[in-house]
């Protein structure tokens, strides 16, 4: 039986360990937290189940985070509400409930979506055709527009200020980088499969329960897990990968599939095991912005919508976005916010509401504005919803530090990991199979498209499957072109 060490216990790499324990592969997943999921993990206390960060999920049961537990025979639901989230335009002060099956297919709705989101008469043309074509998208359209940023994309269509807004909305929400940085055909394909599942939601049990389930599937195969047990070195030797220094301990491997993001998987393997124009290449790339976090619980339920997203009143969209790179404060925060209680109610204790809160913020560790930034949300969010605040029992704040500390990537607090750029996505995407033999990535990082954990899990399919077929097997690269792993699946 292959001994498989997997470096790290996020979506990608307990999804990918989970797999390969299923194909009879001995799974061992080394864990430096001491918890397992990353960056889609909760922590239970008082009653309540919280989520470490914020999430919602695009795809619901019908993305790679519903296959891989359905392949693995675990039970993982996820749950949508209807109307589904309640949108509120900062600019032009209005609010609006968007149902959970939004079906773009009829004229009558596009025309309608783009007059709901306030698009102008001579706009009108172009936001009923950038609709259909969204829609229409098929993978070589999808393709073809990877090398281009959105904002060019979306001026092929319209320069409505306002479509222009939303579709910039949207794009953090999907790709958490403004459309001037986002790949489009990345950005097309996320909203694509968003609006074809028409399953947008939360999931049951909140969201350390993607990762406990893909654990149960783990260890009922045989595979383990061990928390608290970083990896400090992959070791090499002849180009082939020959297993991990953890706890100052040679663990042998036949293959070690690395989740510790490219940038740390690099640092741990060295870059004379795998030269320096590739590490010189994994240095330049570049990756998403961060963000802050505020949760409040309240003594009542007052709100009764599973989302809310508040559009920030910003004209200057550019002006507003300058701060993600220079630090200081926006002119307004944009906020999306789970009303937990409402997506599962099963998460708070009965009678309490639980909110929270995220805005977007530097991705760095050292971001020093945390704490006024998330006094603008809480400023913001208590006009938008007023009396909110004399049910207040608890602020929890949580800065963008403990996202790079979830993470493993320290002072880097991206929320996505690699940045869905052009030059980043699609053939331009990192590889898994990495140039030693034995040595994979799995994760945001490599392999896959969409949004951040339903990537982090269609990159664990990808990598278990290339694993189980050999490919990038020890003695097997210098045979096979790295990038051609694509034209198996
Ligand atoms: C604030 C926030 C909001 C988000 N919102 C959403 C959302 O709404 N929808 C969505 O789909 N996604 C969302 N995401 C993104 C999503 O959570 C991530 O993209 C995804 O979870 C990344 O998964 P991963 O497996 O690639 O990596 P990670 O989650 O980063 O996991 C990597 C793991 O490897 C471990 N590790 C690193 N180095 C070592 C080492 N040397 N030894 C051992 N272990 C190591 C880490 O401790 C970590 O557990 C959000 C993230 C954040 C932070």
């Amino acid at each position: 039986m292959k001994k498989v060490i997997v470096v790290g216990a996020g979506i990608g790499g307990l999804a990918c360990g989970a797999l390969l324990a299923r194909y009879g592969f001995d799974v061992e997943v080394l864990e430096r937290s001491t918890f397992i999921g990353g960056r889609c993990s909760s922590t239970a206390g008082d009653g309540f189940v919280i989520d470490n960060f914020i999430h919602a999920f695009s795809m619901g049961s019908r993305g790679a985070l519903g296959r891989v537990a359905g392949e693995l025979g675990e039970d993982l639901r996820f749950v949508s509400r209807d109307p589904s989230a309640t949108v509120i335009d900062g600019y032009r002060g209005r609010m609006k409930r968007f149902p959970q099956r939004l079906d773009m297919r009829p004229q009558w709705t596009r025309i309608r979506t783009a007059l709901d989101i306030g698009v102008g008469i001579r706009g009108l043309a172009g936001g009923h055709r950038l609709f259909r074509d969204l829609m229409r998208a098929d993978d070589p359209f999808i393709e073809e527009r990877d090398r281009q940023a959105l904002s060019e994309f979306l001026l092929e269509y319209s320069d409505d200020p306002q479509l222009l807004r939303w579709f910039g909305t949207i794009c953090f929400l999907l790709l958490v980088l403004p459309p001037e940085e986002a790949s489009a055909g990345e950005f097309i394909y996320c909203f694509r499969e968003m609006f074809r599942c028409a399953d947008f939601g939360y999931v049951r049990g909140s969201t350390g329960a993607i990762p406990g389930a893909y654990r149960r599937g783990l260890e009922k195969f045989g595979g383990t897990v061990r928390l608290g047990c970083p990896v400090e070195e992959i070791l090499s030797d002849g180009g082939e990968v020959r297993g991990v220094l953890a706890g100052g301990e040679v663990r042998s491997a036949d293959i070690v599939v690395s989740n510790a993001g490219i940038a740390s998987t690099v640092r741990l393997v060295g870059e004379r095991a795998l030269g320096s124009d590739y590490a010189e290449w994994a240095r330049s790339l570049t990756f998403s912005y961060g963000g802050a976090i505020v949760r409040y619980v309240l003594d009542e339920q007052v709100l009764d919508v599973p989302f809310v997203l508040y559009i920030a009143d910003v004209q200057d969209q550019a002006k507003h976005e300058a701060f993600l790179k220079e630090g200081g404060l926006p002119e307004d925060v944009g906020i999306f916010m789970p009303v937990i209680d409402r997506c599962d109610p099963d998460l708070v204790p009965p009678g309490k509401q639980l909110l929270i809160a995220g805005t977007l913020a530097p991705a760095s560790g050292g971001y020093a504005k945390t704490k006024e930034l998330l006094d603008m949300v809480e400023v913001r969010l208590f006009s938008l919803f007023p009396g909110i605040e004399r049910h207040v029992v608890r602020r929890m704040d949580v800065a963008p530090c403990e996202i790079g500390a979830a993470s493993g990537n320290g002072e880097r607090a991206d929320i996505v990991g690699l940045a869905q750029s052009p030059g980043q996505v699609g053939a331009d995407k990192p590889s898994p199979v990495m140039p030693v033999e034995g040595l994979y990535l799995v994760g945001t990082d490599a392999g896959a498209r969409g949004v951040g954990t339903e990537q982090a899990a269609a990159s664990a399919e990808v990598v278990a499957r290339l694993v189980r077929q050999g490919y990038g097997a020890p003695g097997t690269i210098g045979r096979r072109p790295v990038q051609a792993w694509r034209d198996l699946l």
